[in-house]
């Protein structure tokens, strides 16, 4: 390109400039001039280019892609997104949880795995997670959580000794906190791990029958994780490890997949099922609902703008199409309001404007006016209207994802199920799930991570939490941090 051929910069009226390097001054060597408007908008812009960060799951980065359905699941929901040969453009954002914007890539944490379908009938979205379990189930104390994985208030320090005296006072993190210790607690790269609705949602027929079901999204590059020395490593050489590999593979060209298979449980069986199969510390074990496949996810495409398509993503649990609800998973519950409030505090009231943001079908709703509002909003303003505004369409759009509850207004935990604990799950994975060599590396570990400023009661504690999953890893854990 010629100089000649190359875009007359403007500002951002797009009134042209006359340079890019000089500031207009009273002669070469005076003052500069207040008129000097492309100067003041440059330091004014800039000195706001930051948004706030996620509140957690600030690290992250994601692609463009689509989802195709292979399998006839028509019989479980109606949802137009998961019908046969439909084929949906989406995106997807991967992160950490308790890492700032810049932290490193390879700290041990859980993976979000956050989805969004622009379908046909409006935008959903799949806010899951690389493990199919959670630390909590009652999202009273989920704030309370993110604080002690995050930093101390004194010194601005994260601290191992806060975020044991929390999982131990927690029996029900145990499940999750054996499935970070372990090798999957560092993913090698986001292309290498699965990703887990974790919550069980609702899915319903077009004969309005009611199923529970759970999301699996397995990766078709294979399992793979990096182990604590190497990750350590990774972090100091490159903090941004799992950004670029995923950028530089759709690059290339090498598009990473994962194939969706669902658990699928009869309504009616929830009610008798052995676990509470609406809480988020628990699976459902394969041996009871097996898999079913229903597509595949390709990542195919890179952001141009990580700004405007990756850090303004806004994934929402709330955005469920028809033929898919939720279900009494309190976790879940909370969620459907906090994503979508944490994005009016972060982004704006009118976030869903962003365009990436933003359904791909048409939009008919009455909300008005706010700050950034950039689509217009035409009368009627109002509904029930007689001037020919949009209608809901109760005989269309039934609202058919519901179920029935009833009972004294209460603050309680989930009444027990046979099979309910807060150990048992923990334990199977131990046992049935990791060979010798991941025990040992589930040991080591724990030791390094307990021999880093966890110390008195909450060391003990912790010894007997492991002793709790399995007696002796418990054993070989208390061993290697005292020689008790
Ligand atoms: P299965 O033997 O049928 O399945 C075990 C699962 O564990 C597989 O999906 C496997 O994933 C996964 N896995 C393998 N190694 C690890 C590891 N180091 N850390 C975490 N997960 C691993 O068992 P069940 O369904 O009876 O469940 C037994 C235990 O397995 C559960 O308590 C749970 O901790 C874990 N698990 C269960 C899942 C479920 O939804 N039922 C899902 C994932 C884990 P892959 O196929 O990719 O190798």
């Amino acid at each position: 390109m010629t100089n000649d051929e190359r875009k007359p910069t403007t500002n951002d009226a797009g009134i042209p400039v006359s340079s890019d390097e000089y500031s207009l001054t009273v002669g070469p060597d005076g003052p500069i001039l207040l008129q000097d408007y492309y100067l003041i908008e440059q330091m004014a812009n800039f000195n706001r280019e930051r948004i706030p960060e996620r509140q957690p799951h600030a690290k992250g980065s994601g692609a463009f892609g689509y989802f195709e359905v292979t399998k006839d699941v028509s019989a479980y929901t109606k949802a137009a997104v998961f019908q046969p040969g439909t084929r949906t453009e989406t995106l997807i954002r991967f992160s950490t949880v308790a890492g700032e914007r810049g932290s490193p890539d390879t700290w041990r944490d859980p993976r979000g795995f956050a989805l969004k379908f622009y379908t046909s009938e409006g935008n959903y979205d799949m806010v899951g997670n690389n493990t199919p379990i959670f630390f909590l189930r009652d999202p009273m104390k989920f704030q309370h959580f993110i604080r002690s994985q995050k930093r101390r208030a004194d010194s601005g320090l994260r601290d191992h000794d806060m975020q044991w005296d929390f999982w131990t006072l927690s029996p029900e993190s145990a499940h999750q906190v054996t499935w970070l210790m372990g090798d999957r607690g560092i993913p090698k790269t986001w292309r290498h791990m699965n990703g887990y609705s974790s919550h069980t949602y609702m899915w319903v027929n077009a004969k309005g029958e009611r199923f529970w079901v759970k999301y699996h999204f397995k990766t078709d590059q294979g399992i793979d994780c990096l182990t604590q020395a190497e990750a350590d490593r990774i972090a100091g050489e490159d903090a941004d490890y799992h950004r670029r590999d995923l950028f530089e593979a759709i690059k290339r060209g090498d598009y990473p997949s994962w194939t969706l298979k669902m658990q699928i449980m009869p309504f009616a069986e929830a009610e008798t099922y052995r676990f509470n199969p609406f809480d988020l510390t628990k699976v459902w074990p394969h041996s009871d609902y097996p898999l079913h496949e229903v597509g595949r996810l390709v990542l195919n495409r890179n952001p141009t703008d990580f700004h405007t398509e990756i850090e303004q993503a806004a994934f929402e649990p709330n955005n469920l199409v028809p033929g898919i609800g939720p279900s009494p998973d309190k976790m879940l519950l909370a969620r459907l309001f906090s994503y979508a409030d944490a994005h009016r505090a972060r982004l704006g009231v009118n976030y869903k404007q962003i365009p990436v943001n933003r359904p791909k079908c048409p939009v008919h709703s009455y909300s008005k006016d706010g700050a950034m509002r950039v689509e217009n909003v035409s009368d009627p303003v109002y509904a029930p209207n007689s001037k020919g505004g949009p209608q809901a369409d109760a005989k269309r759009y039934p609202q058919v994802e519901v179920w029935q509850a009833s009972g004294e207004f209460i603050r309680a935990a989930y009444t027990l199920r046979k099979d309910d604990d807060d150990w048992g799950q923990a334990g199977t994975l131990v046992r049935k799930v990791m060979d010798a060599e991941q025990r040992d590396r589930l040991v080591s570990n724990v030791v390094g991570h307990l021999k880093k400023g966890v110390s008195g009661p909450v060391l003990q504690r912790a010894c007997e939490y492991w002793r709790k999953i399995d007696r002796e890893i418990g054993d070989r854990i208390a061993q290697g941090v005292n020689g008790a």
